[in-house]
């Protein structure tokens, strides 16, 4: 079953359709019409088994008219043919319990296939698969997202909107924010299924640089690179590195 990101941190109710072999209401699964009787089975002559000849060897094989019980009905169900299971539609509700995860499975006891004979009924697993998210991305119990921030805002610090599942939350960000720097936010991320502590959700910032800049922006840019170049404080990366490729051409 695939679910949403939401639906798998909140859990849900999903109906699924499947197709699977049911007990034969006609014969109640035992294969055999009313007043039928079981008959030693002239296939095999109610040994189960038959023997092939392969060469120089005899190889015993199950019977394929009896499947290996020896005995046949002598007057097998109209509705299934005698094997006392239809393939039947079913529309069953799964209900989804929260923080579920790709590859973990719901088991629905009872909700397989019928048993052998009227035997018991097996149990249906299913499958889970979360859909990616446009926003966020999940590992484990954290989520981790992207917040694009302005070069000016990111300079300056100040406020910024971060999503979380239950809606937009304001930070600050700090003078000098880099590309890269996660936010974390304790307790924002998914509760686990199986127990435990909350996870956080981590917002990694990504400065953008501005494009289709005006005449006049690109001037007041280019006077203010004027008041900044060459400046190690206020750009160490870039001094930093010039100097790393100086060194390494001079030696
Ligand atoms: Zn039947
Ligand atoms: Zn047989």
């Amino acid at each position: 079953m695939t679910i949403s990101l939401e639906d798998a941190v909140r859990g849900v109710t999903e109906k699924i359709a499947i197709t699977c072999l049911d007990t034969c209401s006609s014969c109640g699964g035992t294969g055999a019409e009313e007043h039928s009787k079981l008959m030693t089975c002239d296939a095999c002559g109610g040994t189960g088994q038959v023997r092939m000849q392969q060469g120089f060897f005899s190889v015993a094989q199950t019977c394929r008219k009896c499947g290996g019980s020896g005995q046949i009905i002598s007057h097998p169900c109209k509705t299934c043919g005698g094997q006392g299971r239809v393939e039947k539609r079913k529309t069953l509700s799964v209900k989804i319990p929260a923080g579920v995860d790709t590859g973990d499975r719901i088991r629905l006891s009872g909700e397989g296939e019928a048993g052998l004979n009227g035997g018991p009924s097996g149990d249906l697993f299913v499958q889970i698969k979360v859909l990616a998210h446009d926003v966020f991305e999940r590992d484990g119990k954290h989520l981790y997202c992207e917040a694009p921030i302005s070069f000016v805002d990111a300079s300056l610090g100040g406020e910024i909107q971060i999503p979380t599942l239950e809606g937009k939350v304001k930070i600050k960000i700090p003078e000098g924010t880099q590309t890269g720097k996660l936010f974390r936010l304790r307790g924002k991320g998914i509760k686990p299924v199986r127990g435990g502590s909350t996870g956080d959700l981590l917002c990694r910032a990504v400065i953008e640089t501005p494009q289709n800049l005006s005449k006049q922006q690109k001037e007041l840019l280019k006077e203010f690179n004027k008041s900044i170049s060459g400046n190690s404080k206020q750009n160490p990366l870039k001094e930093e590195w010039f100097s790393k490729v100086k060194s390494f051409f001079d030696n």
